[in-house]
């Protein structure tokens, strides 16, 4: 309850929780945020989800960073540290002091053992502008491309697959064009809980009479709204995809004109197919051949067709595998570039896009530039006036794998919590413990943080501005509504005196003047300028005229190819890095929830949210449950060949039987003290999404 309603104030921003982008206006009374109202932006038209408008009271929680600490000597170094009192590991140090620390490390590593010895996590909550100059930053000092973010962990095997099949990595269309669709595929996604105000386009379309088809290992809200709900087996994706694609192309329900028009290497696709045939993978999915077939049909002679799909496609070592097939089975059937057409990975953090649009990630320089193409490299080298490593960099695992080998030995991370994002979080939370120096500039002492020599207090998304893209490729202002607390310090202004002592001549005083530069290095912000985007709150790239709004959908005459036309790439089984056993039966996926957002430092500081969703819980079938004797609200323990934790036990109907799902943002249980760190080989990304495990009660094991 917020009281009167009057305030002081409204400064209008953006939501900086998911990647749907919500715009929001803050109300401010007595300089601290009120109550927060949607705004009427594109992708919300007002609404916001819980998250959006009750978690902004993290701002001011009392665990807030308010000045610049430094390791005490001799501190042992683990996620041992009561957040609200750092001062037994940690001592308070000026800005000064902190800095030069913090700076005179990383060089002296760099000088000790050479740039590659370095490496850098920044953030997709954090701008464009910041996200830009760090990746700046770690490039153009140490000469590594040892850089990347949590997309790394979320949707580097869509992006990889896109980039290969289409030569784009975001999506073809807004998720508003689902207002145009007559058939919608949701799967390996739970918009619901993750875009919530997303779900409600999605509802209002198959209100309107669009089929929407739900394909998901856990029965989730949306199916109440689907006209097919297919519940497969986890892990079973390219088996049903490309039964799906096999029954299309056996009933010749595919895009011939299209296929020959736009299209390449469609006569292997089909080949590969002719051994996926619905009644052969249905035994492996879980799903009757003749509801294969059913879907096919209703895809395959769709008018309009939009795909989506989530972290479930995505965190799998097959996740480059199964975004090539739902690419190849949208292309097959000409569902990409018209009104209510389009392949959309529902990007996670609100600036996951934004962030790897700016280069943030090791193999690509801003707008996805080849780090190791001899044009690409040398355009940067002019553009930033220095020789760049010719190497693409280790990816987020990678990093922390080498951490632990020794050889990778100072980071600097910047709003990233890998001790809980990681996977094998005993193993990642050993190999950032070994590092001889890590910055970390953040709001809360993480559990990152903690392991840190040098901790810089940084700024709160409502206390700084900067602009954001959201999965539908809006460029969005977010707002400064409130002044630094303490001794905290914006972001940008973090990096620049960071960069300053690192020997940078670096002058910016405002993220406009990074805006500009980042212009020249990125072509997909041509007609976008930091004034439109100030007046206009939005503009989606690409945009083709300075007055234009942006294009909702790409690719209605080729594709940024160097032939102009999209690549199918077959896809094989490839069966997941562990699978159930007699010793560990079950299987387990995490994921988030509704109210707290991914490792849970904002959310769990937020009243609100962590009083609806107060703990650790593991969620399983009531069958499950009551065959190992274990009652709702009883403790249990999930153990893997990597840990054991323990939490309460939640019966769900909507979670198969034989699998545990478990939200991974709670310390106290971390999910990821469980999960296996096998890569998918081409975006390296963990296996999020499948591992086996046993359970048994609290006191069992
Ligand atoms: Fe924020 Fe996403 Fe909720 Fe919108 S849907 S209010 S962007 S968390």
């Amino acid at each position: 309850q917020h009281g009167s309603r009057e305030v002081d104030r409204e400064v209008h921003s953006v939501c900086p929780y998911c990647g749907v982008g919500c715009q929001i206006s803050y109300q401010i009374k007595d300089e601290k945020i009120a109550f927060v109202q949607g705004r009427n932006g594109y992708s919300n038209e007002n609404r916001l989800c819980v998250k959006g408008r009750f978690g902004f009271d993290y701002v001011s929680n009392p665990q807030r960073l308010m000045k610049p600490l430094i390791r005490k000597p001799d501190m042992p170094k683990g996620v041992n540290v009561d957040p609200s009192n750092p001062y037994t590991h940690f001592r308070e140090a000026t800005w000064e002091e902190a800095l030069d620390v913090a700076a005179s490390g990383l060089s002296r590593i760099a000088d000790e053992h050479g740039g590659q010895a370095i490496a850098g996590f920044g953030s997709a909550k954090c701008s464009n502008e910041e996200a830009y100059l760090f990746q700046k930053l770690i490039r153009t000092r140490f000469q590594s491309n040892n850089i990347d973010h949590c997309t790394r962990l979320c949707h580097a095997s869509s992006v990889a697959a896109l980039i290969e099949g289409i030569g784009s990595g975001a999506v073809t269309a807004t998720f508003n064009e689902v207002e145009h669709a007559d058939v919608i595929v949701i799967i390996g996604a739970n918009p619901t809980e993750n875009h919530p105000v997303a779900a409600t386009f999605f509802k209002q379309a198959a209100r309107r009479g669009a089929k929407l088809i739900v394909i998901d290992p856990r029965g989730q809200a949306l199916r109440n709204y689907a006209t097919h709900m297919l519940r497969f087996k986890s892990g079973s994706d390219v088996s049903l995809l490309n039964g799906i694609m096999h029954a299309i192309v056996e009933e010749g329900l595919y895009d011939v004109q299209y296929v020959q028009a736009h299209t390449e290497n469609f006569e292997r696709l089909k080949e590969k197919l002719a051994a996926y045939s619905p009644e052969s993978v249905a035994p492996i999915c879980g799903i009757d051949a003749e509801t294969i077939r059913e879907v096919a049909r209703v895809f395959g002679n769709a008018d309009r067709a939009m795909i989506f799909w989530g972290m479930g496609i995505s965190q799998h070592v097959h996740g480059t595998d199964n975004s090539r097939c739902l690419i190849s089975l949208a292309l097959m059937c000409g569902q990409v570039g018209r009104p209510g057409t389009g392949l959309h990975p529902l990007r996670g953090q609100n600036n996951v896009q934004g962030a790897s649009d700016a280069g943030l990630i090791p193999m690509f320089y801003p707008d996805y530039a080849d780090v190791e193409a001899e044009p690409v490299y040398t355009k940067f080298e002019e553009l930033w006036q220095t020789p760049l490593s010719k190497k693409a960099g280790l990816t987020v695992v990678e990093i922390i794998n080498a951490a632990n080998a020794g050889t990778i030995k100072a980071m600097y991370i910047q709003g990233e919590n890998p001790a809980m994002s990681d996977p094998d979080l005993d193993h990642a939370r050993a190999g950032i413990a070994k590092l001889e120096h890590l910055v970390v500039q953040d709001i809360f002492l993480t559990e990152t943080a903690m392991m840190a020599d040098v901790v810089l207090p940084a700024s709160a998304w409502p206390e700084k501005t900067g602009t954001v893209t959201n999965t539908n490729r809006q460029v969005q202002m977010g707002r400064k509504a409130l002044n630094l607390p303490g001794d905290t310090r914006e972001d940008l202004w973090i990096i620049i005196e960071l960069a300053k002592r690192l020997g940078l001549p670096w002058s910016y005083t405002h993220p406009s003047q990074v805006f500009e530069e980042m212009k020249r290095a990125m072509p997909s912000l041509d007609n976008i300028t930091w004034e439109r985007v100030d007046n206009e709150s939005s503009v989606i790239y690409p945009c083709p005229e300075p007055d234009h709004p942006g294009e909702a959908v790409v690719f209605g005459d080729g594709f940024p190819t160097k032939s102009g036309r999209a690549y199918l790439v077959p896809a094989d089984v490839l069966p997941p890095a562990e699978v159930p056993d007699q010793e560990y039966p079950f299987v387990l996926m995490t994921g988030r929830q509704l109210e707290h957002w991914h490792t849970g430092a904002m959310t769990r500081r937020a009243d609100v949210l962590d009083s609806l969703e107060p703990g650790p819980t593991a969620s399983l079938h009531p069958n499950t449950l009551a065959r190992y004797d274990i009652a709702p609200g009883d403790l249990m323990r999930v153990t893997t060949r990597r840990g054991s934790i323990e939490l309460t036990a939640r019966a769900d109907m909507a979670v198969q039987e034989g699998t545990v799902f478990i939200p991974f943002a709670y310390v106290e249980a971390a999910a990821n003290i469980l999960t296996n760190p096998q890569l998918d080989p081409y975006g390296k990304i963990p296996e999020f999404k499948y591992c086996a495990v046993r359970i048994g009660p609290a006191d069992g094991e």
